[in-house]
């Protein structure tokens, strides 16, 4: 048995694909201990881990010190070291551990694997990225800020490099580094043929698939719920207060033969929307993996796991990035012919119905979308990983 500290990040999209990955740690006999954000213990735990926890407030408040600018985000996750390492070690003081697996972004992965001098294994629950494309999206992102601000935010980053440098004795490396935290073994959580130019990445990167666990259905009902032509509506778990979005749904799609459940997201408040239409079932939060598998069409920011949970189960998609990596999954959801993607500024009830009908009425799109849910469950979910990372102890002579 191996003692493995995984580091986590603060949101469900960075939580979800790992509950699979430490269940069948724990099950195959290693002892886990996982730090994540506070209001994720009762998630985390049923796995098997033990949880220790840091408090999200004082970590967002660190990261979005900056702002929003793209060298500012790269800085952002810097400046999350003090709320991060100093929080690990004292919680972790005298344990001795054999390996750590890190999120991809979140939680300086790359700095605690050299303080606590550990084989590092990078759980990447968006797509990878290689300096060269990580460079080129920043270059992109930068051009909406003004040049005095993308300097700026340029500077403090260099800054914030030196100064935790200093103060961890550690090598922080490139803005690549820092947020895409490569390390010796990286797990992805898309199939290779999905990941945009999968093939350029080396044999250090695994793509494993969606890690898809059973969640826990809560309380929702599906006894009356006519699944015929069932359409799911969310926008995540982190910029979901888009009550006008929701409206427009309702205009789309009230008095039709739909189904439509609406998850808006547990900072909306569901009487701020007014009249609810009588095919339409609102909740804060949904089952997703429940409803996804009855549902003939799902409308999605384009968060990583969604549409990869939307994929497996075959279900074509609508995508309406807000930020981050949702546009890049909308570029590849479309060009793999496995849905739309549609803007938000200007979308109409009428344009997203017409959409929806024509992706519903388009059978060859089902069948790309289900062939795709095929290859993410052959690429082999949480099980594949924990084989990869069992294999990857193995090479570095950790004993099991
Ligand atoms: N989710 C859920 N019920 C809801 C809304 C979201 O179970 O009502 C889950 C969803 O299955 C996914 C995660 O929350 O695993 C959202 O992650 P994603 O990467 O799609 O978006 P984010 O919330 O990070 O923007």
């Amino acid at each position: 048995m191996a003692r493995v500290l995984l580091i986590n990040g603060g949101s469900e999209g960075h939580i979800n694909p790992t509950l699979g990955v430490v269940q069948e740690l724990v099950r195959r006999g290693e002892e886990v201990v996982a730090f994540v954000a506070d209001q994720f213990r009762d998630y985390v735990e049923p796995t098997g881990a033990k949880v220790i926890t840091f408090n999200i407030g004082k970590f967002l408040e660190a990261f979005l010190a900056g702002g929003r600018s793209p060298w500012a985000r790269v800085g952002g996750l810097l400046r999350t070291a003090d709320i991060v390492i100093p929080s690990i070690l004292a919680q972790t003081k005298g344990e001795r551990f054999d390996y750590i697996i890190h999120d991809s972004m979140f939680g300086c992965g790359r700095l605690l694997a050299q303080i606590l001098d550990l084989p590092a294994i990078s759980s990447c629950t968006s797509f990878a990225f290689q300096p060269n494309s990580f460079e080129s999206l920043q270059d992109h992102l930068s051009r909406r800020f003004p040049a005095d601000e993308n300097e700026r935010a340029h500077r403090e980053f260099q800054q914030l490099v030196r100064s935790v440098q200093a103060k961890y004795s550690v090598q922080v490396g490139s803005a690549y580094e820092v947020f895409c935290n490569p390390a010796p073994l990286n797990i992805v959580y898309t199939s290779r043929s999905f990941q945009p130019d999968g093939e350029s990445f080396d044999e250090t990167y695994k793509f494993v698939g969606p890690s898809v666990v059973p969640r826990s259905p809560g309380e929702f009902d599906f006894s009356h719920v006519d699944t015929n032509h069932l359409i799911y509506i969310s926008l995540g778990t982190v910029l979901n207060q888009a009550v006008d979005f929701y409206k427009l749904c309702f205009a789309a799609f009230a008095e039709t033969k739909y189904t439509v459940i609406l998850s808006v997201g547990k900072q909306t408040q569901i009487a701020e929307l007014g009249d609810i239409p009588a095919n339409f079932i609102v909740r804060n939060y949904v089952p997703q993996l429940e409803v996804l598998q009855r549902s003939k069409l799902f409308i999605t920011h384009g968060g990583m796991n969604s549409a990869s949970e939307g994929l497996y189960y075959g279900v074509p998609l609508i995508v309406l990035p807000q930020t981050s990596d949702q546009p890049i999954v909308a570029r590849r959801v479309a060009e793999i012919g496995a849905g739309i993607q549609l803007n938000d500024e200007g979308l109409t009830a009428e344009d997203l119905k017409e959409a929806a009908e024509r992706l519903l009425g388009d059978a060859s799109i089902r069948k790309v979308c289900l062939e795709i849910g095929d290859s993410f469950r052959a690429a082999g979910g949480y099980q594949r990983a924990v084989d990869e990372i069992f294999s990857y102890k193995r090479n570095v002579g950790i004993p099991h």
